[in-house]
């Protein structure tokens, strides 16, 4: 029987309060509007920007809301005014759009597309500015657009990448945010040349993505910058050729990498979200040459201090959302990737849980053990 036009009651993971653990709900979703779909959301991972929205201690707190935003799903039921998906496509859900009309989508530079960018303040749907989400007739609000912390979520049709029906989306959810992330953050942004040396701030899922993407670009030297020591190990099989613990020096980390290697890396990428991380991922690329790239997010009292002699000195500063990847064109192909033998992505994913124990995601991220988590709805 179709569900098309109906309210869908379904399980949801609910943050109630900053820091408290998620409680499953039965919510009601509402149909799809004018550019908007339905999806069954099949598997979902955490990534570490919601645990920020969900400690909140940075971040704006805006509760109750459904966190999640990287995930895999089928589609539902479209809304009026959608042409390009139907009932049944496998797509990944992406945290930042394409409306594919705006300066942005029509530029090969840029993926800031003007109506669907990233909006972590956002709680509704653009379209009448409401949530398609209740319960007992109470508005629960959205996140990132996504929402993918339930069995069942909307999503504006901009924010929606259709993908290679055969792909296991037990494995290319990863894509949705994390793993296209860092990639692209190497390849479309940092663009080391061949024998480079490359720097990478943090090595969790997003970090050692970004050391893939410095591994097929043919680095030379890919430094691994992490306080937890026992990132280090697991590195070694994402290509990390050295490691440097910041705690270990009693000088700042872009001094030490600076030292072995005679001036700077080549590239940087910061994939840490710390401000202290972001400042050293600058200081320590060479001068003349060096790029480095920007990709944690920061908390929003953040501000980013260097003396400005170390730009004049031809660095270069960059970030970027979703490795510069517009979610609706590139996303397809990048699954390509995977299903060719491309891009692994089975050795990011660490642990499985059924979506009942969707807060054990949240404690390893805490302990910052394994890489990612991937939450299975169905379980
Ligand atoms: P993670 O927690 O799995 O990994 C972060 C790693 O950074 C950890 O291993 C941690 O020990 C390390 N770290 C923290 N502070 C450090 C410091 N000062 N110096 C060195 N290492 C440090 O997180 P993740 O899911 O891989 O995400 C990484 C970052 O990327 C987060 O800030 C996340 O919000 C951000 N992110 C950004 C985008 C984007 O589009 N720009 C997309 C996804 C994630
Ligand atoms: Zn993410």
């Amino acid at each position: 029987m179709s569900t098309a036009g109906q309210v869908i009651r379904c399980k949801a993971a609910v943050a109630w309060e900053s820091g408290k653990p998620l409680s499953i709900e039965e919510v009601e979703v509402a149909p799809p509007q004018k550019d908007e779909v339905r999806i069954k959301i099949l598997f979902t991972s955490l990534c570490h920007t919601d645990v920020y929205f969900w400690d909140a201690k940075g971040q704006n707190p805006l509760f109750p809301r459904i966190l999640g935003h990287e995930a895999g799903g089928i589609v539902e039921s479209v809304g009026e005014g959608v042409t390009d998906l139907k009932p049944g496509d496998h797509v990944l859900p992406i945290f930042t759009g394409e409306c594919k009309e705006c300066p942005h989508c029509l530029s090969e530079e840029s993926n800031m597309c003007d109506l669907l960018r990233i909006n972590t303040d956002r709680v509704g749907m653009i379209n009448d500015g409401k949530s398609r989400f209740s319960l007992n007739g109470k508005p629960i609000y959205h996140f990132l657009g996504t929402s993918t912390f339930s069995e069942y979520t909307v999503v504006h049709v901009g924010q929606v990448a259709k993908i290679n029906p055969h792909a296991p989306l037990d494995k290319v959810c990863v894509l949705s945010c994390g793993m296209s992330t860092g990639f692209g953050a190497t390849v479309n942004v940092a663009k080391p040349k061949k024998g480079q040396s490359v720097a990478i701030f943090g090595l969790g899922a997003v970090g050692l993505a970004a050391a893939e993407g410095a591994r097929v670009s043919g680095a030379s030297r890919i430094i691994g910058i992490d306080l937890n020591p026992s990132r280090f190990e697991q590195a070694k099989k994402f290509g990390v050729t050295e490691f440097v613990n910041p705690k270990d020096y009693n000088k700042p980390v872009q001094e030490v990498i600076v030292e072995m290697t005679g001036g700077g890396v080549d590239r940087s990428v910061e994939c840490t979200g710390s401000i202290q991380a972001m400042i050293s991922a600058f200081e320590c690329v060479h001068d003349g040459w060096g790029v480095a790239v920007l990709v944690g997010v920061p908390n929003k009292d953040d501000a980013f201090k260097t003396h400005p002699v170390n730009l004049l000195n031809e660095r270069t500063l960059k970030g970027t959302f979703f490795g510069n990847y517009k979610p609706r064109s590139d996303i397809p192909a990048v699954v390509e990737k995977y299903m060719n033998k491309e891009l692994e992505l089975d050795k990011f994913i660490t642990h499985t849980v059924p979506f009942s124990e969707i807060n054990k995601a949240f404690e390893l991220m805490l302990a910052g053990e394994g890489l990612r988590c991937v939450i299975r709805m169905d379980a």
